[in-house]
C-alpha cells in the first residue's frame, strides 16, 4: 500500500508560466485575457516568457532561467519543494526542442507531485476559471520522506544479511 501524505494548494497560489517560441504570442493573449484572474496569484516563469508578459502586461513575474538554459529544471525543482503549485506551459508539438529531456521531466514531475498542468489554452482557460481557484485544494501525494526511510531500511537490513 502507498502511504500517501496530504499537500494543500493554497487559495493564492504559485502559478509558473512557460511557452515555447511558437507559443510566446498564445501565452501572451492568454495572459491579457486573464490579466485580472492572474493578478490574485504569484507568477513566476522562464526566463523569456516571463519577462515578455511582464513587459506586456506590467503584472510581476519572477523570471528563472531560460528554459534552454534550465529554467524547466528550476521550476520543476520549485514543484518538487512544494513552492510551485500551478502550472500553464504551452509547449510546441510541431517543433524538436533542444532541452526536449528538461521538458519530459517538468511534465512528469508535475504528474508525480498531482499539480494541476495545462498544455494549451483550451485546457488553461478551464483550469483558471474554475470554482477551485478560490479555495484551497488538498490532494494525496505519495510519502517520499517514509517511502525514503522504508528504503533505506531495506538497503541496511540486506547489506546486513550480506555479511552474516
Ligand atoms: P523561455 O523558455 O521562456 O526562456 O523562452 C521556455 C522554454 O523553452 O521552456
Amino acid at each position: 500500500m502507498i502511504n500517501t501524505v496530504n499537500l494543500t494548494i493554497p487559495k493564492k497560489k504559485t502559478i509558473a508560466l512557460i511557452a515555447h517560441d511558437n507559443k510566446k504570442e498564445a501565452m501572451l493573449e492568454w495572459v491579457r485575457v486573464n490579466r485580472d484572474r492572474l493578478a490574485a496569484h504569484t507568477l513566476c516563469g522562464t526566463g523569456t516568457t516571463a519577462r515578455l508578459i511582464a513587459e506586456q502586461t506590467s503584472l510581476p513575474v519572477l523570471a528563472y532561467n531560460s528554459g534552454p538554459l534550465g529554467g524547466d529544471q528550476q521550476i520543476g525543482a520549485r514543484i518538487a519543494e512544494g513552492k510551485v503549485d500551478f502550472v500553464i506551459f504551452f509547449w510546441d508539438p510541431l517543433t524538436a526542442q533542444p532541452h526536449d529531456p528538461d521538458v519530459k521531466a517538468l511534465l512528469r514531475i508535475a504528474l508525480v507531485y498531482d499539480i494541476p498542468i495545462a498544455n494549451n489554452p483550451a485546457t488553461a482557460d478551464f483550469m483558471i476559471r474554475s470554482p477551485l481557484m478560490e479555495e484551497p485544494y488538498t490532494r494525496p501525494v505519495q510519502n517520499f520522506a517514509a517511502s525514503t526511510q522504508e528504503r533505506a531500511r531495506a538497503f541496511s537490513a540486506a547489506a546486513d544479511g550480506d555479511k552474516q
